[in-house]
């Protein structure tokens, strides 16, 4: 799809979704959180939930921890225009609370759905949330950040959320190290070496059972 094909389809879902009303979050939120950035971003980020800044505003990671961001994207030479950034929900949670599982499983085809139109080479999940759903998995992002997952010929790499790094010192230096890899691997054209490759697929997450979880787990 060229760049004109995907902005039309990127917006077309945009104003097909805004006004979603499958789960609660509808009815507490101010603004749906559709997310921004290019829409043939090669690097898209993906965070948990809209705070509330994003919530007021409409856009993603617009305050303390959206400053940061910002940071480092500048430190690998991109400005937040020429990524795109998400997040796992789309509205926020009441009083910042942590997403429930079904609000995940009803907003989680939406995240989807974008990463399909905008078919960005590297996804950068922060935090446990999108880490847990795009690579289909219970284990933390202590043990997973940094790793670089090579799925359906997309790469995911799992990194400290953001706001994590702000209350912790010692996950700012490994976020601003792991910042550094992302361009590594972009400017080596997706060449991951000797990376986790595994047999996920981003279509089917969720859906599979405890055991399959487990066997792919042995994969990484
Ligand atoms: N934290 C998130 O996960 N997303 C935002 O948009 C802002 C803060």
């Amino acid at each position: 799809m060229d760049e004109y094909g995907r902005r039309e389809k990127l917006k077309e879902f945009y104003l097909k979704i805004r006004e979603c009303s499958k789960c609660s979050l509808s009815e507490s939120r101010t603004k749906f959180v559709f997310g921004s950035g290019s829409a043939c971003a090669e690097i898209m980020l993906v965070g948990e939930a809209p705070g509330k800044n994003e919530d007021l505003q409409g856009l993603p990671f617009v305050g303390q921890a959206g400053k940061l961001l910002d940071e480092l994207l500048g430190s690998i030479g991109y400005d937040r225009s020429e990524v795109f950034i998400a997040n796992v929900l789309k509205c926020r949670p009441p009083g910042n609370r942590d997403p429930k599982v079904d609000e995940i499983n009803i907003c989680k085809d939406y995240l989807m759905e974008q990463i399909k139109i905008i078919d960005p080479k590297i996804i950068g999940t922060m935090g446990k949330y999108s880490t847990q759903l795009l690579l289909n998995t219970d284990r933390g992002i202590t043990s997973l950040r940094g790793n670089v997952y090579k799925i359906n010929n997309r790469i995911i790499m799992p990194i400290n959320h953001p706001a994590a790094a702000l209350y912790t010192p010692s996950r700012m230096e490994i976020l601003r190290q792991d910042f550094q890899k992302i361009k590594k691997l972009i400017d080596s054209g997706g060449e991951t070496g000797s990376l986790h490759e595994d047999i996920l697929s981003l279509g089917n997450e969720v859906e599979k059972d405890e055991e399959e979880k487990n066997e792919q787990l042995g994969l990484f």
